[in-house]
């Protein structure tokens, strides 16, 4: 029984060496490659000082090398972290100051970033360079450890590991509302319990192509990894520039044969705007599985109609419970587009529990706010206790005082057929095109600019790809003349695409309640009535 994620791989190599485990454009590992290469690099980076426990910055676009990587680092007995290439220096250096890794890998693509990284003293130091890549590097500009020549050279044979199932695999930063980006730590066997879970539900075995959407720094991209190698199937990965064209996916999933797509429904919405889905297309498709936020149920019903033969599956969970905690699959095509669809039921060895503010469970059909206990809780925030302490609770129906629930911070009932259905955020959490965004990570980077006396960012909800459109509402300081592409071109170097505000208003004094708090509400209706930007005065 597999009890550390790489052993999936260590197994397939050992019974089925040649078949195919990752496929991306015209590059193809077999599962003995996969195993031999990411010995190779498991020796380098102990070769390089890695110790149980250090951490390894994964800042590599999704690759079969990034996949070699996520392995070689668990081998060598280390955390990876993966960092989103697209994400804008300050952000991930954050995220790197708090991980404190002792390597990075990195390649051509992320060579700009790394030069960010490198430049802010603090982590220059700390931290070594691997270069992934067997083009050479640009220029003299970093010094690495080792390069991908070295790990291709270095002995295939395993490596010994020590680590246990109860250690962390690795650390998921998701945005925080104080404006730092808070890590989620997940240990082998929360990914190992909730995978063969999956594998016995869906059935999943060698003949699978599973695909790979999510970039590898959100929590879905675990299950479409280790799901597929728990498998012994194949990972299909989708180039990060397809990742947006409705088409290019659709003949994606068609010539790829893929009998798996895993994605946020947003992407699946986007899809279906552009009807790029036949009757019937898909003949190799058997599953459809989104997580991440709520499918609506007009997108899930044109989806359904077209592929008869596809089972449909809600997945919900937030990253701190791994992957998800839930399930519902959906008997038939809804027949009306107003029709809810539950996030169903609890996963093997989960439970999901709907309380009140005294933390007693409230009666079906009452809304309370959703708590998760079982064995895909994460142990907690990376060196945050209080963060830890604030959403990791003692669940209150137990003597144990090692028993945890999570306080998801959403809103849910329990349905008269038994059946949990998500209502909504309690906080100001939204989602926008399937990322996890606090408002107030927004707020806290556009209050660091001086040219703003006071702003508010609220979320409205749109029929688009979005799902949710981030709003910005502003106040300039005195006799600053400031424009919305200005904020947002300022905002840009600070926070990545998708936490840009959409919308802009500015105001001579932003609305406020009785309590002196913004009127958000206010703010949101002010924002829905206005089709266009955008300046504004009470
Ligand atoms: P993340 O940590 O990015 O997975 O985000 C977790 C949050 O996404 C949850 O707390 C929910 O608010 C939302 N979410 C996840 N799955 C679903 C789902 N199937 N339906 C509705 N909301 C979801």
């Amino acid at each position: 029984m597999t009890s550390l994620l790489q052993q999936w791989v260590t197994e397939q190599a050992e019974r089925r060496p040649d078949a195919t485990a990752v496929v991306m454009h015209d590059a193809r590992l077999t599962y003995g490659q996969l195993e031999a290469a990411s010995n190779q690099l498991a020796r380098m980076l102990k070769a390089a000082g890695c110790e149980r426990g250090d951490r390894v910055c994964l800042a590599l676009p999704k690759s079969p090398v990034a996949i070699v990587s996520m392995l070689g680092i668990l081998k060598a007995d280390c955390i990876y972290i993966p960092i989103d290439p697209s994400s804008p220096v300050p952000r991930v250096a954050k995220i790197v100051q708090s991980g404190e890794p002792r390597v990075i890998l990195a390649g051509p693509r992320t060579a700009s970033l790394l030069d960010g990284l490198l430049s802010d003293e603090r982590l220059g130091k700390s931290a070594s360079v691997a270069w992934m890549d067997t083009e050479r590097l640009p220029g003299e500009r970093f010094n690495p450890a080792f390069s991908l020549g070295d790990v291709q050279r270095a002995s295939t044979s395993p490596v010994n590991y020590r680590n246990s199932p109860g250690d962390p695999a690795h650390i998921l930063f998701t945005s925080g509302s104080t404006g730092t980006p808070k890590g989620v730590v997940i240990s082998h066997a929360n990914v190992i319990h909730f995978v063969n879970w999956a594998r016995r539900y869906f059935g999943l075995g060698p003949a699978d192509r599973m695909s790979s959407h999510p970039p590898l720094h959100f929590d879905l991209s675990t299950f479409d990894v280790f799901g597929t190698f728990a498998a012994g199937a194949q990972l299909h990965l989708v180039p990060p520039d397809l990742s947006l064209l409705p088409n290019a996916l659709a003949e994606f999933i068609r010539a790829s044969e893929l009998t798996q797509w895993f994605s946020v429904p947003s992407l699946l919405s986007y899809m279906a705007k552009f009807d790029v889905v036949e009757f019937n297309d898909f003949p190799t498709l058997r599953r459809l599985l989104w997580c991440g936020e709520v499918f609506p149920t007009p997108a899930l019903r044109y989806w359904m109609a077209r592929l008869p033969n596809v089972t449909f599956t809600n997945l919900y969970g937030p990253t701190e419970a791994t992957i998800a905690s839930s399930y519902y699959t959906v008997p038939r095509c809804p027949e009306d587009d107003r029709a809810a669809i539950p996030i169903g039921t609890p996963c093997e060895g989960e439970e999901l529990l709907v309380l009140d503010e005294a933390l007693r469970r409230v009666s079906p059909g009452e809304v309370g706010e959703l708590y998760i206990r079982g064995v895909g809780l994460s142990p907690g925030y990376w060196r945050d206790p209080e963060k830890t302490q604030a959403a990791f609770l003692h669940n209150p129906f137990s003597s144990d005082p090692a028993d945890r629930i999570y306080r998801t911070g959403d809103l849910a009932k329990i349905g008269d057929d038994g059946l949990v259905y998500f209502l909504g955020r309690a906080d100001s959490q939204i989602k926008s095109r399937g990322y996890r965004i606090e408002l107030g990570e927004i707020e806290t980077a556009l209050n660091a600019m001086s040219c703003l006396q006071e702003c508010a960012v609220v979320a409205i909800p749109t029929h688009g790809f979005e799902g949710t459109m981030i709003c910005c509402a502003y106040v300039p300081r005195p006799a600053v003349s400031v424009t919305p592409a200005e904020l947002r071109r300022e905002l840009a170097k600070v926070l990545p695409a998708a936490m840009l505000p959409s919308r802009w208003m500015a105001f001579e004094r932003l609305p406020r309640n009785a309590n002196g708090k913004f009127d958000r509400r206010q703010l949101q209706e002010a924002f829905a009535n206005h089709e266009t930007v955008i300046a504004r005065t009470t």
